[in-house]
């Protein structure tokens, strides 16, 4: 039997009974015969209530001190997890991201890894111990700084050392019994997904299903590793997500599920010049603000004034950055006014099959409607369609498009075991 990397999220270790009760369940998996490697999130909202604490004291921390501060969520974590496995009579050393080789370029907060080297990991187990690994974390190539790899981290530590030390499975455990069709949060009537695909998986994960981190699912497509999402809380089976090419299991589905996310704003900048170059200058200020956009619409110019609106959507988080450059831009490019709205929810509907299926955007926006729920913005690639709608919209309009697909289960209600949903 090989080795496996396990990952607990923090809802699983929220206290001292959650980080008992995962002790235990390393320890089967370890005298199931199986070399362990762990990696843990922080307890419960830790790194929430960090973040809240540094905004109290400064309304723009630095970075460094930042993911300095942040790193210490999963210290604390893996430091009692190894002394509750110790406790059953069994050992385990636990290591921050940086003891076990996980190096990454210096971005603060957003940190890419470059490389994982996890010889004392590898070590470690040899010698029988488990190991026990804080996610979310590395160490910069360059100034040996300790760095954050983005909110939800966790997930990409646990797939890049599996990818690493060559492990047989990546299991990601977590509050809810697999990846379902919609947030079992929101929709009661969710249905657990046996088996997805990377690419399906890696849409849900960017329109907002934060059961798994985009990047981690990139990581794991790219070196091949099969991941399990499933409960720490029950013994069920959950979702295998993997190769669709030449895996029997993998049944194409038309619609794999609906997601949703409200951690984006809009701006729009108003009165454009309608000329060549404008929207260039635009995107290039923003980017040149190290700021990730993600739909961009413009509207159609009034020909009488020459004057066009440009709106795009971007993460909460960087909307003082955004705006901060775009007022700067003021002298070179003459719109008029910039406006910013953070009440706005992202719907996306995900599917492989609907790349063949035409009825499906008519079905979606149909459902919409239906639920009076008015679509801002729009934007498609060949296996999503995503609209913008008005933030109180939201738990709605996925439970109007989630029953329009007919993904609504007759059976069992979709449990939330733990979390707080924050
Ligand atoms: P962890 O603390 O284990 O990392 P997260 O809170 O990051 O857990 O992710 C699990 C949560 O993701 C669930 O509690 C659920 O509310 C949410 N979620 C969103 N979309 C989905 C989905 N399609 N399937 C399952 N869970 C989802
Ligand atoms: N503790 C970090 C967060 O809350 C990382 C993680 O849980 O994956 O974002
Ligand atoms: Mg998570």
């Amino acid at each position: 039997m090989g080795l496996v990397v396990q990952k607990y999220g923090g809802s699983s270790v929220a206290d001292a009974e959650g980080i008992k009760r995962v002790a235990k369940r390393i320890v089967e998996a370890k005298k199931n015969g199986h070399q362990v490697v762990v990696v843990v999130s922080a307890m419960g909202d830790t790194t929430d209530e960090l973040i809240d604490l540094a905004e109290q004291v400064s309304p723009m921390p630095p970075g460094r001190e930042m993911d300095m501060l942040l790193t210490a969520g999963e210290r604390i974590s893996m430091a009692l997890l190894a002394m509750a496995i110790k406790n059953l009579g069994h050992e385990a050393q636990s290591f921050t991201g940086s003891q076990a080789g996980v190096i990454t370029d210096s971005s603060h907060g957003k940190a890419r890894i470059i490389d994982v080297t996890p010889g004392r990991i590898r070590t470690a187990v040899d010698e029988g111990n488990i190991a026990i690994v804080a996610g979310f974390q590395g160490v910069s190539q360059e100034k040996k700084d300790i760095t954050t790899l983005g909110r939800g981290g966790s997930d990409t530590t646990a797939v890049a050392l599996a990818a690493a030390l060559d492990a047989e499975v990546c299991e990601i455990y977590t509050d809810v019994d697999g990846v379902f069709t919609a947030d079992p949060r929101v929709v009661k009537k969710a249905r657990k997904i046996d088996h997805i695909g990377y690419e399906d998986m890696l849409e849900l994960a960017s329109s907002g299903s934060k059961v798994l981190l985009h990047r981690c699912v990139e990581y794991a497509r790219r070196y091949d590793i099969p991941i399990h999402v499933r409960s720490s809380f029950s013994g069920l089976q959950g979702t295998w997500v993997g190769r669709t090419q030449g895996n029997e299991a993998m049944e194409q589905a038309l619609i794999s599920g609906v997601a949703h996310d409200t951690s984006e704003a809009k701006i729009t900048v108003v009165g454009v010049p309608d000329k060549p170059g404008e929207a260039a200058a635009i995107f290039r200020a923003i980017a040149g603000a190290e700021v990730n956009i993600d739909m961009v619409v413009q509207n159609v110019s009034a020909a009488s004034t020459g004057l066009t609106d440009i709106s795009f959507t971007l993460p909460k988080t960087e909307g003082r950055k955004a705006i901060d450059a775009l007022e700067k831009l003021k002298a070179t490019v003459a719109f008029e006014s910039l406006r910013y709205d953070d009440q706005i929810a992202k719907i996306s509907l995900v599917g492989a099959g609907m790349k063949t299926n035409p009825g499906v955007t008519a079905t979606f926006f149909e459902a919409l409607s239906r639920a009076s729920v008015n679509i801002e913005l729009i934007s498609t690639s060949e296996i999503r369609i995503s609209v913008v709608t008005r933030a109180d919209d939201v738990n709605e309009a996925v439970r109007a498009v989630h029953s329009a697909f007919g993904l609504d289960s007759d059976s069992d209600e979709a449990v939330v075991y733990g979390g707080t949903g924050r």
